[in-house]
């Protein structure tokens, strides 16, 4: 596909609006369409979906290292994509991507993640839409075959698009490309961390917590996303906005009227 004006791509993220990871993913996009990009003023990692409702919203055109502009959003990922779908693109969004993020978004992270979230609002507005991440939160980690993986996947879904209510979640191992051993279509993984409340008590004597703790348990299932990134391979999942457990329904269903 020749570069065409008439393909809009809207690039967001979490990490905010100068992250590396985002330039890295507009330029390879550059070469497919116009990329507008609206993304966060500051770094807004695992806000999840949340949306800012309690006070105004700012957009600030702002020059990127590139120097194109861009829009900085006061507010979430989510928030950006609902600013920037229609308030700065010009014209239809023909495709959503949100990345590339600085660490992984596997297994149950996705429920915390911004970067993802902010592609569940596009898929909501109808956009077909891809989350992308390189799973290390290294300084030193490139960005460069994420990228260019993805605006080869973003050809394709321009192409044939994706089905309704589906986003599709990338995680790219932080290796060099000639270590990477293939890529994987997986399913959602489990992924949980452990020891993640650190008390500790200020010098008034008052308790306080930091939340985090690094270590990953995860579930290796094979096929999952999890296991994928494990053993060095690209993974890409196809992720439904609907949560709703229907191999529970009928005897739900049952509980419910014998619960009457
Ligand atoms: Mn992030």
């Amino acid at each position: 596909m020749s570069k065409s004006e008439t393909i809009n791509i809207l690039v967001t993220n979490d990490d905010g609006i100068h992250a590396d990871g985002l330039l890295a993913l507009k330029t390879a996009l550059d070469s497919i369409g116009k990329v507008w990009v609206v993304a966060p003023d500051r770094p807004r990692s695992a806000c999840g979906h949340s949306i800012t409702l309690h006070k105004p919203l700012r957009l600030t055109r702002v020059k990127l290292a590139d120097c194109s502009y861009g829009y900085a959003c006061s507010g979430t990922p989510s928030d950006s994509v609902s600013l920037g779908v229609p308030g700065v693109v010009q014209g239809k969004v023909d495709l959503l991507v949100s990345g590339i993020n600085r660490g992984p978004n596997l297994g149950w992270d996705l429920t915390y993640s911004g970067t993802v979230s902010a592609a569940m609002e596009g898929v909501i507005l109808g956009i077909p839409s891809i989350a992308v991440s390189v799973a290390s939160y290294g300084d030193d980690i490139s960005f460069d075959y994420a990228a260019e993986y993805t605006a080869i996947l973003a050809k394709k879904i321009l192409k044939d698009g994706l089905p309704t209510d589906t986003l599709l979640n990338i995680n790219v191992p932080a290796l060099p490309r000639d270590q990477i051993k293939g890529i994987e279509v997986t399913t959602q993984g489990r992924r949980r961390y452990s020891g993640t409340v650190d008390k500790r008590v200020d010098p008034n004597g008052r308790a306080y917590y930091w939340l985090g703790g690094d270590t990953v348990i995860d579930g290796l299932e094979e096929g999952t996303d999890v296991k994928a990134v494990a053993g060095g391979k690209v993974s890409v999942t196809p992720i439904h906005l609907d949560l709703t457990d229907y191999s529970y329904l009928e005897k739900l269903k049952q509980l419910v009227a014998s619960a009457d």
